[in-house]
């Protein structure tokens, strides 16, 4: 995790929206396929993979900063539970929002998401609970993937607590369960509307034993499970996460160091969510050092989401990583790029500066990729770029995608071409 593979005085050429060639600037600018591409001068600041966000709850209708209030003056998470707050809250509110309201939202945060970087999330459901409220969630994150250039990954999590019409009869947690595996599920897949699975484990949500069956449920019909793992309790659902061959395992606060072991030797990918930690005010984040040191694969995600972190920053999350957990400034970026792309099964395409790979990149206003999370809480994203095209620019003349010049004008008039290349480097980055 600590190997960038840095090249200083670095080019990429890129064709069709792929990575066709990396190397020094000498390299690529000899090569005959770069005499011909439009250019653009990045001038000394750093390029790193465009971010990948695995773990988000994009879709909400209103903030919880009331909450965040009552918190503060000393109310716990299940205080504000019980007393009709917390995820229920924003369950009610879902339900009864207008869809334009969910749509304008969501698009907001998405061009927050890319101006900091993130060219890839993934997003849950599980603030519907009944399922045409699901299913609105997720028919959303497929039109926004549509819409806009960031891409987005569903996950279905109507797992997410047990919804409040079931609470009060004693047999209505099996009766919602039965419910996610006999009717939302086979929906899911019949509609293709999700790639993963999540369920939360923990205390007030569901047990190993219950998301064990949803887990077998939606493997049967080729959703890929990962988990809200070891959060508020030790429950045994780290050891879950390796027995059906999770993706993902997220959070892990309370692992023991059993788990750790286990875990480092899994191919289940832990992901760490310092961001909920730092706004619960909570002093113990999960082991990160402990479980990188033991080997296990271990990823970055900001779990953007009204209630505990509601926060769409990749560099605040890898600058709370890196003070709060000890990760080096290279392992938070490695944990936010390829290892949260290995997470989503998309470490093939996305997730590291390689030939063949999607053109996903972001440009950091620095010199010194260290200094990302360094300066905390600012953000020094300059460019951002999703497929060889600009999608986020700091300089609003800016596009990655622009036309090339004419051939006339490149042949006639070199100076006047050499003019127009200079404004285009001022602003930006190269294609
Ligand atoms: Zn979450």
């Amino acid at each position: 995790m600590r190997e960038l593979g840095i090249v200083a005085d670095g080019a990429v050429l890129i064709e069709e929206g792929r990575i066709a060639a990396v190397g020094t600037r000498r390299e690529i600018e000899r090569r005959a396929d770069a005499r011909r591409a439009l250019k653009l001068d990045i001038a000394g600041r750093i390029l790193v993979p465009g971010l990948v966000d695995s773990h988000t709850h994009l879709i909400f209708p209103v903030s919880r900063a009331a909450e965040y209030e009552q918190r503060i003056s000393g109310a716990t998470y299940e205080e504000i539970a019980r007393s009709g707050g917390g995820i229920l809250s924003t369950v009610r509110h879902l339900r009864a929002a207008r869809a334009p309201a969910l749509e304008r939202a969501a698009l907001a945060f998405l061009q927050e998401f890319a101006a900091h970087g993130t060219t890839t999330l993934e997003a849950k459901s599980g603030y519907g609970l009944d399922w045409p409220s699901e299913r609105r969630i997720l028919r959303l994150l497929r039109e926004l993937g549509r819409q806009q250039p960031v891409e987005i990954v569903p996950t279905f999590l109507g797992a997410h607590v047990i919804p409040p019409e079931y609470r009060p009869h004693k047999t209505g947690a099996e009766e919602y369960i039965a419910r996610v595996c006999k009717d939302m599920l086979p929906a899911v897949a019949r509609e293709k509307l999700a790639q993963f699975c999540d369920v939360f484990v923990d205390r007030g949500a569901f047990t190993v034993d219950q998301a064990r069956r949803i887990f077998a449920a939606a493997r049967a019909l080729g959703l890929v499970p990962r988990l809200h793992a070891e959060q508020l309790s030790h429950t045994g659902a780290a050891r879950l996460a390796i027995e059906v061959g999770a993706a993902s395992a997220d959070h892990l606060e309370q692992v023991d160091t059993n788990d750790i072991r286990a875990l480092a030797k899994s191919g289940v990918t832990c992901t760490m969510l310092p961001g909920c930690n730092f706004h619960l005010g909570l002093r113990q984040y999960a082991p990160a050092r402990a479980l990188i040191n033991a080997g296990a694969i271990v990823a970055l995600a900001t779990d953007f989401n009204p209630g505990t972190s509601p926060t769409l920053s990749l560099p605040m999350t890898m600058a709370l990583a890196c003070t709060q957990m000890r990760m080096t400034p290279a392992e938070a970026l490695t944990a936010c790029t390829i290892n949260a792309a290995h997470s989503l099964r998309l470490d093939a395409r996305i997730g590291s500066i390689e030939v063949g790979k999607d053109a996903d990149l972001a440009v950091f206003d620095l010199c010194d990729y260290r200094e990302i999370p360094y300066y905390f809480g600012v953000n020094y994203c300059w460019m951002t770029v999703k497929r060889g095209s600009t999608v986020y620019s700091r300089q609003p003349a800016t596009r990655a995608d622009s036309p090339r010049p004419p051939k006339t004008r490149t042949r006639r008039a070199p100076r006047a071409t050499e003019a127009r290349m200079t404004e285009i480097s001022d602003a930006g980055y190269a294609l």
